[in-house]
């Protein structure tokens, strides 16, 4: 069978997935690359639907869904993560129409036999995905990044495990070691501090967080910076204008980035 896998999302700039306790771009290729690596261990085609920089939101929809159409891919699996408020968790598929067809039952039964509610099968005939891709497809949203619940049992190879063989019926064992990290990511512990991180995270071409509001997992970043005062992760911190006053503040940012 030929399938087009896409890790929904960039690494970094537009289309940047969702971050909660966990980032979503990380998730989807930690869990994608796997799903990958199975399915072409045993012995199907697949096409990578997806890329790590694109130039706009519309750059990146329409590139996988060229990407599938070219390809005249069998069946279409654009795998994400959710988020909504840390509280809602579980897992659900979207499908154009909310029909269902063999592999979607397959894959949402198997991720939730891992202990995930099943929060069931969405019309998603709304989503640029869905829309226009000719083959069959679907939107996986494996389970919620920001839900400690959804989190806490995490593991990307049962869920790439669930996929496969929700897909083509078996799954296969693979060596794989390798940790996606995203290379930056710019926070703020102040919202006055908002728009300096903005500045800084263009010049980047990554992601903000609002500290105050997330906890971040160091793990799945190169290099955290660290825009204005207030407590910041510990580990691989590159502060920015720690000791003066918001003004200051976008200064050190355009100093920084060479634009001052
Ligand atoms: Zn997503």
């Amino acid at each position: 069978m030929k399938i087009g896998i896409d890790c929904g999302h960039t690494m970094s700039g537009a289309d940047y997935g969702a971050v909660g306790i966990k980032s979503e771009s990380n998730l989807t290729r930690e869990v994608g690359t796997k799903v990958i690596s199975k399915l072409q261990a045993l012995g199907h085609t697949v096409i990578k639907c997806y890329k790590d920089t694109c130039s706009s939101l519309n750059d990146s929809l329409s590139y996988r869904t060229n990407t599938a159409n070219n390809n005249n891919v069998d069946l279409y699996v654009s795998i994400h993560f959710n988020a909504f408020n840390s509280k809602a968790h579980g897992t659900e598929i979207w499908t154009y129409g909310g029909k269902t067809f063999k592999e979607v039952n397959n894959i949402l039964n198997n991720i939730c036999d891992l202990g995930y509610t099943n929060r069931g099968i969405k019309n998603g005939s709304n989503l640029y995905v869905l829309k226009h891709t000719k083959a069959k497809a679907m939107l996986v949203e494996c389970c919620f990044i920001d839900s400690k619940e959804d989190m806490s049992k995490y593991n990307a190879e049962n869920i790439a495990n669930a996929i496969v063989k929700g897909l083509v019926g078996e799954t296969i064992k693979i060596n794989d070691k390798e940790v996606f990290k995203i290379k930056s990511i710019v926070c703020y512990n102040n919202q006055v501090d908002k728009r300096a991180a903005e500045y800084l995270a263009d010049y980047l071409n990554c992601g903000t967080i609002d500290i105050t509001a997330r906890t971040i997992d160091t793990n799945d970043y190169d290099k955290i910076y660290v825009v204005g005062g207030g407590t910041s992760p510990t580990e691989n911190v590159i502060r920015i204008g720690s000791n003066t006053d918001r003004w200051g503040v976008i200064k050190e940012v355009l100093k920084f980035s060479k634009k001052f």
